[in-house]
């Protein structure tokens, strides 16, 4: 069982950003920008390209509602997109607010307290 399937059946905590039937937002638990929110579908799965074409065109499409949502709550540049999958085996999306091409290498990360987390997925899923 993934990580991320354990965030989702609320064996280990998130600060989650908006849920529906078949997808979960929550916050990057080690962010490389403010808003860094990770878009993850409930089914376990390894690898995006391993879905089927109807479960990926929905990923996007639950992204896309959340990509709207960051931007109206946190000024940047544009949200951009990355899905990588090396550290944790379970499909997600990586959204995160750009300011400068640093803030989607994964090389710097930015730390926040509990109630900066708590605070941010309560005005993101506002938002939403
Ligand atoms: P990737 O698998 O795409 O290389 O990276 C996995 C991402 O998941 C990383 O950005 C990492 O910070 C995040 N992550 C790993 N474990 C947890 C966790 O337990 N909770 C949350 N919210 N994020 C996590």
């Amino acid at each position: 069982m993934s990580i991320f399937t354990k965030i989702i059946t609320g064996e280990i905590p998130s600060y989650k950003v908006a849920e529906n039937a078949d997808f979960i937002a929550f916050l990057d638990i080690n962010p490389n920008a403010k808003g860094h929110t990770l878009v993850v579908p409930k089914k376990e799965e390894n690898k995006i390209f391993d879905l089927s074409k109807e479960a990926y065109a929905s990923l996007m499409g639950f992204s896309y509602q959340v990509a709207k949502a960051i931007e109206k709550t946190l000024p940047c540049k544009r949200v951009g997109m990355s899905v990588i999958g090396l550290e944790v085996p379970h499909v997600h999306v990586h959204l995160i607010p750009l300011n400068a091409m640093a803030d989607i290498q994964f090389m710097q990360k930015v730390t926040f307290s509990k109630e900066e987390f708590v605070d941010l997925a309560e005005a993101i899923s506002k938002n939403f």
